[in-house]
């Protein structure tokens, strides 16, 4: 059973994600980001979350030049 909302994709293959959904999950501000993928049948969206490059833990994360570190993978190089 269909419960969503039906979105007319744009010459420039856009859609506009409804407000109450990006009010639900955070994302009003414009620079919100999404982690979009698919798995050939559907196409599937996230609130895309900073997650550290090598163990993908969410939390105590220092960012450099764009990439996430965990403060227990940097100590773990500290001591390398
Ligand atoms: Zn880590």
């Amino acid at each position: 059973m269909f419960s969503g909302f039906i979105r007319e994709i744009d010459e420039m293959g856009r859609i506009v994600i409804p407000k109450q959904f990006r009010k639900e999950l955070g994302l009003l501000d414009p620079h919100s980001r999404l982690e979009i993928f698919s798995d050939g049948k559907q196409i599937i969206c996230r609130k895309a979350v900073a997650v550290c490059i090598f163990c993908k833990a969410e939390n105590e994360l220092q960012e450099f030049e764009g990439k996430y570190i965990c403060r227990s993978c940097l100590e773990k190089l500290k001591t390398k």
